[in-house]
């Protein structure tokens, strides 16, 4: 998606002039995915499946999501993560209804730093995953706070319903008013952007900008319809087909469940 829409929906929001007015056209949404919730702001349970080494990433993931006060942040920010025990565990890491889980663990040379895996009635997300690949975080090249954070906040951001803010791992970071970068910018040197920056707020507030009333799913509802929840989901060809492309390779894969419900997963390759 380009600068200049990015541009352009910066300045409505600054305007204060279409905040209210439901689910705009995001600029970074993952195809308008979000949580079904009656009201704002609403819980995102984490369930940590972590080692030790990586908790403290997942600790500090939930608390940057769920900021609202301080310079360059948004009051209106929906979301409150809560890091509770993990319903999952081991590598395959399990998805459980109404919630997400998040793993780490040596998944192979397959070539991806992290995937976050989303499970989507309609529009609506109804629970979600991320896995973090040891395999590489124990080389020198991404054993590293900026690294780990990064990825970690990264992921943790797509199962919001969010996307990139840029995907060009060379250029210059994209800043906010505060001088933050993103996590949801791809980064060569990830140092300065460990963290969402404003717009990764702003854009949150404009996904969740309508409510899901009456409709909301009740927690608990699955939709893994079509799919076997023991099966592995770390491979690319249990991904279905690629439907988004950064730097000339997939990094968005849907597959169609049947009923309307699909899995959607984000990814992040080793550079
Ligand atoms: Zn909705
Ligand atoms: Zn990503």
């Amino acid at each position: 998606m380009s600068r200049m829409f990015r541009l352009f929906t910066f300045a409505a929001i600054s305007g204060a002039l279409f905040i209210a007015a439901g689910p705009a056209s995001a600029t970074h949404s993952w195809s308008g995915y979000h949580w079904s919730r009656p009201s704002n702001p609403f819980t995102v349970t984490l369930g940590n499946n972590l080692t030790s080494n990586w908790t403290p990433y997942l600790t500090t993931a939930g608390s940057d999501w769920s900021i609202t006060s301080g310079a360059c942040n948004n009051p209106q920010n929906p979301i409150r993560c809560s890091v509770t025990s993990g319903g999952s565990g081991g590598r395959k890491c399990r998805p459980t209804a109404g919630r997400v889980e998040v793993c780490n663990s040596t998944y192979g040379n397959n070539g991806w730093l992290g995937i976050a895996q989303i499970w989507v009635t309609g529009l609506h997300i109804t629970q979600g995953t991320v896995k973090v690949n040891d395999t590489y975080f124990n080389t020198p090249q991404y054993n590293t706070p900026a690294w780990r954070s990064f990825v970690m906040d990264q992921e943790v951001g797509h199962t919001f319903g969010l996307a990139h803010q840029d995907e060009n791992f060379n250029n210059p970071d994209l800043l906010d008013a505060c001088g933050r970068g993103s996590c949801m910018d791809y980064s060569a040197d990830p140092s300065n952007n460990t963290k969402p920056n404003q717009h990764d707020y702003d854009e949150l507030v404009i996904i969740y900008g309508h409510s899901d009333g009456a409709a909301a799913i009740a927690p608990g509802a699955s939709a893994s319809v079509g799919q076997n929840v023991d099966e592995d989901t770390d491979n690319e060809s249990s991904w279905g087909r690629p439907v988004d492309f950064a730097n000339g390779r997939p990094d968005v894969y849907e597959r169609d469940l049947g009923g309307g419900n699909k899995l959607v997963t984000h990814v992040i390759w080793v550079q």
